[in-house]
């Protein structure tokens, strides 16, 4: 059994705590950005025992706070300082009171933090339906659709049935059944074509590592030598396959980009670095595609963005808040529009966008882009 006076320092070591994750939180952006080079140098170049070559300026071995899991160390804190807040009788009702609601905020506050967005691989569960028939639009193309498919009389939900302006009809269902249904029905109405949307996994690419390595070595290093990233990892339903491997300013070394499920890429991005056999090295996002402007040929990390914009609507407003998907407004892609395209009813991060299309082909390219 615990004092009264001990269970009150412990509240307030933990409130502390709070105070200063959070104050850390808050630094977040000019921690993740890097140093800007002073004018006239060529940037910070550092050396290293493993790798006397010139090393990436922007490359930093140390692996960053992410915000989920700060978020989630922060969320921890204020639940355990507000269980012993709750169990003090020596201090006054009013304040015990005050204190206690303002760490359940804090405690709110952090669970919207750690649901920073995984990166969309594409809907599992879509089709994208054409016409023999040339001279069809789009309207006619949903109206052969309609007829083809009775989903009252076969239970088939569709989310979302889209037309395009190149008259295409984009079906998105909640399961990969209802997708089945649905193309069984719409096969046996002839002039229809339909074709299932290309899933694409996220890709991350690791730096700097020993070409010896085969392929089955670094995913098997993956797997074996990391557990400080992929603990309690469900292996079973886990993708993870090297796609090709970029060139490194060592000729002995090259950058392999791996195409991975989106759990694993969670873990290896907020991990930051990876154990390769002999090697510990950085392991970065490879999609292009920033999580704070939303732009394309940077991650979040260099973003030159002030503002987290939107990807439903394009606002300056974390996704997750969006007043005009509460409000059941149709998605406004913020790329598509900057480009000035006509079709823009879709999210930032849809395996629809045409903008991200083009970016997406590029990083899976073997060419580089950079
Ligand atoms: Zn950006
Ligand atoms: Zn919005
Ligand atoms: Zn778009």
């Amino acid at each position: 059994m615990r004092t009264s006076a001990e269970t009150e320092s412990g509240a307030f070591v933990s409130l502390q705590a709070v105070g200063e994750f959070a104050g850390r939180l808050s630094l977040y952006d000019e921690i993740e950005r890097p140093p800007a080079p002073a004018a006239g140098t060529a940037g910070t170049k550092t050396q290293d025992l493993t790798h006397v070559s010139v090393r990436d300026d922007r490359l930093t071995e140390v692996p960053e706070p992410s915000i989920s899991r700060t978020a989630s160390i922060v969320n921890k804190l204020a639940l355990e300082a507000k269980t012993e807040l709750e169990k003090l009788t020596n201090i006054n009702k009013t304040v015990k009171e005050a204190v206690i609601s303002k760490l359940c905020a804090i405690g709110e506050l952090s669970l919207r933090l750690e649901e920073t967005p995984l990166p969309q691989c594409g809907p599992a569960h879509t089709i994208i339906v054409t016409s023999d028939e040339k001279a069809d639009t789009a309207d006619q193309v949903t109206e052969k659709v309609r007829t083809a498919v009775d989903s009252r009389k076969r239970r088939v939900c569709v989310d979302r049935l889209r037309k395009t302006r190149d008259q295409k009809v984009i079906i998105s269902c909640p399961t990969q059944k209802n997708i089945e249904k649905i193309s069984g029905q719409l096969k046996e109405r002839k002039g229809l074509k339909i074709r299932q949307a290309a899933r694409k996994l996220p890709l991350v690419v690791i730096r700097d590592v020993r070409k010896e390595n085969t392929d089955e070595d670094i995913v098997k290093s993956i797997r074996k030598q990391n557990k400080h990233a992929t603990a309690d990892l469900d292996w079973s339903s886990i993708e993870v396959k090297v796609k090709f491997r970029r060139r490194a300013k060592n000729d002995l070394e090259c950058h392999p980009v791996l195409e991975v499920s989106p759990e694993l890429w969670r873990r290896l991005v907020d991990a930051g670095y990876v154990y390769v056999g002999l090697q510990r090295r950085p392991v970065w996002d490879q999609s292009p595609q920033c999580t704070q402007c939303l732009g394309f040929g940077h991650t979040r990390k260099y973003c030159m963005g002030t503002a987290e914009k939107c990807a439903r609507c394009g606002g300056e407003h974390k996704s997750q808040a969006c007043e005009k998907r509460q409000n059941g407004e149709p998605p406004k892609c913020i790329n598509c529009s900057r480009n000035k395209l006509d079709d823009t009813a879709h999210g930032a991060f849809s395996s629809e966008c045409s903008v991200r299309n083009k970016w997406d082909a590029l990083a899976r390219a073997r060419v580089s882009y950079a």
